[in-house]
């Protein structure tokens, strides 16, 4: 059996209970070593065997999957964040389909969500945002023309770039052209979750000097949008004392501004 796992954004503890018990089983573990904290191997046990997967192709990784299997051992291969976003876990899956070999996901704290909880943003303040979208700016590899920036921007919905920040004069250049204003709060966090974090508050036109003086061009996630300055938002309507949901009979109007 194959599990992929993933590691979370970074800190040792910010993996699954599900996660850290199956790296405590495995024989095997192939791990994401670009990206992955490997403070998280010393769960593993004593006589695992270790593979960083910076350093193989796809071909190589599936070697290892198959003789693991063929020695009836527990593979574990541990990705960054969250396996489902940019993990190029699909191709392997698909592969272990044609050989037969069994595997289950198990689901981990993206980088995006360790960002916000650094940063302790909410990406869908009312009548802010009520939108997420995660994307990346093309570069080595191809976005959709579809899916380009520019079109993206449009919506003007809480903006997460993966994979960006060693673009981030392009990533101003197109975003300010395609009419998203230069004052837009944004934030670039490198390194969510680790020691060595670095959170920088700045604008959107001011994005690639921060980048610049901050010395960050990897590891880091872009976050443009009202939502970075959390400002000018509504209160939720979930908590909102005149608001009947499902659990909780709403009060009147008058009681409700009692409160406030
Ligand atoms: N599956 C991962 C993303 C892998 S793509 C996830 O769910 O987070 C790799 C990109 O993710 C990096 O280029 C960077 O943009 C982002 N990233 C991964 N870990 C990060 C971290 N701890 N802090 C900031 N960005 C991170």
């Amino acid at each position: 059996m194959v599990y992929f796992i993933g590691a979370g954004p970074g800190a040792k503890d910010l993996i699954t209970v599900r996660g850290k018990e199956l790296l405590e089983k495995a024989d095997v573990v192939i791990y994401a070593g670009s990206l992955v904290n490997e403070d998280l191997l010393e769960y593993c046990k004593e006589n695992v065997e270790i593979h960083n997967s910076a350093k193989m192709t796809l071909e190589e990784v599936l070697a290892v999957m198959k003789k693991a299997e063929h020695d009836k051992k527990i593979t574990v291969r541990l990705h960054t964040g969250d396996p489902c976003l940019y993990g190029a876990v699909r191709e392997q899956m698909d592969e272990l389909d044609k050989l037969g070999i069994l595997y289950k996901s198990v689901p981990g704290v993206s980088s995006f969500c360790g960002a916000a909880a650094s940063l302790n943003l909410e990406y869908t303040l009312p009548d802010v945002s009520q939108t997420v979208i995660i994307t990346r700016l093309e570069g080595r590899t191809a976005v959709p023309e579809k899916e380009k920036l520019t079109l993206l921007a449009q919506h003007k919905a809480s903006l997460v770039l993966f994979l960006s920040s060693g673009m981030t004069e392009k990533v101003q250049e197109v975003l300010l052209d395609a009419g998203i204003p230069s004052e837009t709060p944004t934030a670039l966090v490198y390194k969510a979750t680790w020691e060595d974090e670095k959170r920088v508050i700045c604008t959107l036109g001011s994005l690639a000097q921060s980048a610049k003086e901050n010395k960050i061009s990897k590891t880091a996630l872009i976050i443009v949008g009202d939502v970075v300055s959390h400002s000018n938002y509504s209160r939720s309507k979930l908590y909102d004392p005149s608001f009947t949901t499902e659990f909780r009979k709403g009060s009147s109007m008058e009681n409700s501004n009692v409160l406030e």
